[in-house]
């Protein structure tokens, strides 16, 4: 565990691994073909792990570009003196095509109405508005259907004020190394951008993988990458543990509130879901709750490390806090080495002594993924660079 001590103000944070971004960095570039760019998505605040650090970090590890999927993440980055380019995932609200201007964010095209605004905006304000081209082969998310890509990039690329500066997709099934649908996104994909080049028009930088893609399908990197959760240094999916080896970047922790020994049969949190079985079980509570992204869904269902040892998390967890049970003879073998006393460290997600529980642990706990996890306790905890 980490000798981080956590903000002074709360008693409860996550702890972020910069040298852990940059090290995930350097693994995901070595499985790029020569040449291959590196996009990092931090969007959702670099996936709960706050996006200008990370964004610094990556950058410094030799990223080249970076993705958003909100027109304020992309002028935060810039606010914080970050020049690289950046590209908005999603489609931008017209409102905003302004902001998107000013502060020299591409967006992702794939209608005429929003293009030929943000052309013309770009016009006004003196700049060459680059975009990317979204395309849709299969996901049925956004982007330009297939067969519409020629006609669509012909009535777009009249305008002088913008520049075609990418043409990507995205798979719905890249972390499923053999699948038919995989295969046919990866056809659409190509033939589209070969029409695009038959017509004589620029497609700029083209991409298609996320971090499974670019690990299990190297032969779709083409120009770029757009990786994501392996960054933080967690994995897609099984299919690609083997390959590329990635540390976690986040932890979170807390520090123990209040501990007491209550009678037997006393319930615990609301509803008392939890009633103390039999002498001599201490109930210790922790400031963290389902506000700070801790799923409420996991209530009496998951474990923590305390002084090194698991131990069980009991009752409701509320808005704020939760409550954990260390019983003297544990279940499952768990044995506290000694009594939990007020400010003890409590791991939920991370490492302590021989310990560790992962993203992925507490996901399937969840039913969900790690990814979900990680952007929930973004939410308030406070984030400690470690
Ligand atoms: C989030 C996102 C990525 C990154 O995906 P990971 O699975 O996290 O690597 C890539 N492309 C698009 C369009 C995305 O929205």
């Amino acid at each position: 565990m980490a000798t981080v001590r956590g903000p002074e103000d709360r008693w409860a944070w996550v702890e972020i691994d910069l040298g852990a971004v940059k090290r995930n960095v350097r693994a995901l570039k070595k499985c790029l073909g020569r040449n291959v760019e590196l996009m990092c998505a931090v969007k959702a605040d670099a996936y709960g792990h706050g996006a200008v650090r990370c964004a610094q970090a990556m950058l410094q590890a030799g990223a080249n570009q970076l993705a958003v999927a909100t027109v304020h993440e992309g002028v935060e980055l810039r606010e914080a003196g970050i020049e690289a380019p950046i590209l908005m995932l999603n489609e931008c609200p017209m409102p905003a095509v302004d902001t998107l201007v000013a502060y020299d964010i591409m967006p992702s095209i794939y209608t005429f109405d929003f293009g030929l605004v943000y052309g013309e905006r770009a016009a006004a304000a003196g700049k060459v508005g680059k975009y990317h081209l979204a395309i849709d082969t299969g996901m049925s998310r956004i982007g330009v259907l297939p067969v519409d890509v020629v006609d669509f990039r012909h009535g777009l690329d009249f305008h002088r004020g913008l520049e075609c500066a990418g043409t990507f997709t995205h798979f719905a099934t890249a972390d499923d190394v053999d699948s038919w649908d995989f295969q046919l996104q990866a056809n659409r994909f190509v033939d589209a951008v070969t029409a695009i080049h038959n017509a004589g028009l620029e497609t700029g930088l083209v991409h298609c993988d996320n971090t499974p893609g670019m690990i299990l399908h190297p032969r779709a990197q083409f120009d770029m990458c757009r990786a994501g959760i392996g960054l933080y240094g967690l994995h897609p999916a099984d299919s690609t543990r083997g390959v590329v080896r990635l540390e976690p970047v986040m932890s979170v922790r807390g520090r123990v509130t209040r501990v007491v020994r209550p009678p037997v049969g006393a319930g615990v949190g609301y509803g008392m879901t939890y009633r103390v079985p039999k002498q001599g079980v201490q109930i210790a509570t922790v400031p963290i709750g389902y506000a700070d992204g801790l799923s409420r869904s996991l209530s009496n269902n998951m474990d923590v490390i305390v002084n090194g040892v698991r131990a069980r998390q009991a009752g409701r967890i509320c808005m704020d806090q939760f409550m954990i049970a260390v019983e003297p003879d544990g279940p499952r073998g768990y044995r506290p080495k000694k009594l939990v006393e007020v400010g003890d460290v409590v791991t939920l997600i991370g490492d302590d002594g021989n310990e560790e529980i992962t993203a992925d642990e507490m996901a399937e706990l969840r039913n969900t993924i790690n990814y979900e996890v990680t952007c929930n306790f973004g939410m308030r905890l406070q984030k400690v660079y470690v």
